[in-house]
């Protein structure tokens, strides 16, 4: 197996997580507890650097959503395979998400999340592709604009290889 050129290095992905949690500090000031959900699987990497970046308590829970390859389907119906496991009534959460391709699954996510009460709910991607944007859906925290190009590394993959690379690298 070839290996992957870097898009972005470790070091650059470890400064811009310290920075990402110094932001979303600074918007949960009042906050006793942050409420952290990762969307398995590609998101593992980016939390566990997250959440010790953070110098407030938090907790942490896990879901998995099925994305359809893009160009499959325009519906932007997204099937919940793990559900939450804590309520997240009156709580401050942050989705801790990937990437944001098309925005379908987050736009998803958001809109069922949202109904579940709540206090504050913002979203942080590690990475976002604006370019390929079909819905417009709100991302607080983002951490690297990247051009229309399939990454791997740190977390995400292709046909479940690549996510142990300690930087982000392209496939094409
Ligand atoms: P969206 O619904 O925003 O189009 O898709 C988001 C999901 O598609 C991400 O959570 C990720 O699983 C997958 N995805 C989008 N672009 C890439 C990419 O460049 N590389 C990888 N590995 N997954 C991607």
């Amino acid at each position: 197996m070839s290996v992957p050129p870097i898009l972005l290095s470790t070091e650059q992905i470890q400064e811009r997580v310290r920075g990402l949690a110094a932001e979303i500090e600074r918007d949960h000031a009042g906050a006793e507890t942050l409420h952290l959900l990762c969307v398995l699987k590609g998101a593992f990497v980016f939390l566990a650097d997250l959440v010790r970046a953070l110098r407030i308590p938090a907790t942490l829970d896990f879901m998995a959503v099925s994305s359809y390859a893009a160009g499959t389907t325009t519906t932007g119906e997204v099937r919940l395979l793990k559900d939450l496991d804590i309520a997240l009534d009156g709580r401050h959460v942050v989705i801790v998400e990937d990437i944001v391709d098309t925005g379908l699954t987050l736009n998803y996510l958001q809109e069922i999340l949202r109904a579940r009460g709540p206090k504050t709910l913002r979203t942080a991607c590690l990475l976002s592709k604006p370019s390929r944007r079909k819905v417009n859906v709100p991302v607080e925290y983002v951490g690297f604009t990247i051009d229309d190009r399939f990454v791997v590394g740190y977390g995400l993959d292709y046909a479940e290889e690549h996510r142990n690379l300690p930087y982000i690298g392209v496939l094409d």
